[in-house]
């Protein structure tokens, strides 16, 4: 892309990246006086780590997370939030986690503190959602961007392989679109095809091994950063419709649908991007027609690559084809149910046009 005449919101955050930066955790937290500190009972150790080097904080567990951010969930975190009258937010965990604390930080306007420990990117957005009645409600606001975000490669060391791969095809789904995002701008772009090369270098390495290697998990965890801040500065499109559709309204598993999707969702693309955005997505991913790249690797790091295989059901491709048509937003080729249908058939049987 060019750079001439662009618009670039810079969201207002700090990162702290590298081996061992959960060390500054109890610092940051050391300028507020009682922090809600939310996270599964797996990262319990770690918790009470940071708790022993508090000096005037306290820190109030919250340890119930919940795929989708449920909005009961969130009125009952909020409970215990109030309660303890804290002033502060700390999560640590996937974009569950992180989610539950931006739900709280809509209402309350409360500092986050993210500690990633899968490549969602939840923690580098503005982007919040909360679901309720078989639907999820998504949003951006300011105040639910992280202030502090820590990436330290020892919280996604341990990550299984099957899920630090559907984790990583997460990533690579948000600089995907990134890259042909309509509202794009040239530091956007560039960091997303940066990204891109990040996340497939590890993946490689990952798919090699057949686990997180140390080499593999910090290539992929620097992707991850860069994925997150670029779904963050830009507006996704359809792939991120058709994740939102197939998990919100029949119930997929998130990083598997966008593991699967990516695959059919850049070839229904393909056809309407610029010879100059196709020819950086072929040399970042260094393949003549990146689609393929995207199902192969999936493949190669033994995801699965079908709807079929994630046990979606043929006979909804068409009730999801028309809510994906419904309420149009901008997207590189024109969104019709019957191009859609025809889409999701192909990713129902793995078919690469
Ligand atoms: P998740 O947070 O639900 O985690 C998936 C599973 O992995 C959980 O069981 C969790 O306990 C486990 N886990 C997490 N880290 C682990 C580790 N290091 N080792 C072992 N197990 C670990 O899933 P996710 O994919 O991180 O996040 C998905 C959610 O985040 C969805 O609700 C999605 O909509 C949301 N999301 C939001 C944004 C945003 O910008 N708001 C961006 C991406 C994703």
């Amino acid at each position: 892309m060019t750079n001439e005449l662009f618009e670039y919101k810079n969201l207002a955050h700090t990162v702290y990246f590298g081996t061992g930066k959960r060390h500054k955790i109890p610092e940051l937290l050391n300028s507020y006086s009682s922090t809600f500190a939310i996270g599964t009972s797996r990262l319990d150790p770690l918790f009470s780590e940071i708790n022993q080097q508090l000096k005037e904080n306290t820190l109030i567990r919250f340890a119930e997370v919940i795929q989708h951010v449920p909005a009961s969930l969130v009125k009952k975190a909020m409970r215990a939030f109030e309660q303890a009258g804290c002033d502060s937010l700390l999560a640590i965990g996937g974009g569950s986690a992180i989610g539950l604390a931006k739900a709280i930080a809509l209402e309350t306007g409360s500092p986050i503190i993210a500690v990633p420990t899968t490549f969602s990117g939840s923690e580098m957005t503005n982007i919040y959602g909360i679901s309720a009645d078989g639907g999820k409600k998504t949003g951006r606001d300011d105040r639910v961007m992280p202030s502090h975000i820590i990436y330290d490669p020892e919280l996604t060391a341990g990550l299984p392989p099957k899920l630090a791969a559907t984790s990583a095809m997460n990533a690579m789904a948000h600089l995907m679109e990134a890259v042909y995002a309509t509202n794009n701008n040239p530091v956007t772009y560039n960091n997303s095809l940066l990204g891109i090369k990040q996340l497939l270098k590890g993946m490689k390495l990952l798919a090699a091994a057949g686990s997180l290697t140390p080499e593999a998990n910090e290539h992929i965890l620097f992707g991850a950063y860069l994925a997150g801040k670029c779904l963050g500065e830009v507006s996704m499109a359809l792939h991120h419709k058709s994740a939102h559709v197939l998990g919100g309204s029949f119930g997929m598993e998130h990083s598997q649908v966008h593991t699967v999707m990516q695959a059919y969702v850049l070839a229904y693309q393909w056809p309407s991007l610029s010879e100059q955005i196709k020819k950086d997505f072929q040399q970042a991913m260094g393949h003549s027609y990146p689609p393929a790249a995207l199902q192969q690797i999936a493949q190669a790091m033994g995801a699965s690559t079908t709807l079929e295989a994630i046990g979606f059901k043929e006979a909804d491709i068409p009730e999801a084809a028309r809510i994906m048509a419904a309420n149009p937003y901008p997207n590189p080729t024109p969104l019709t149910a019957e191009g859609l249908e025809a889409m999701l058939r192909n990713a129902f049987v793995g078919k690469i046009d």
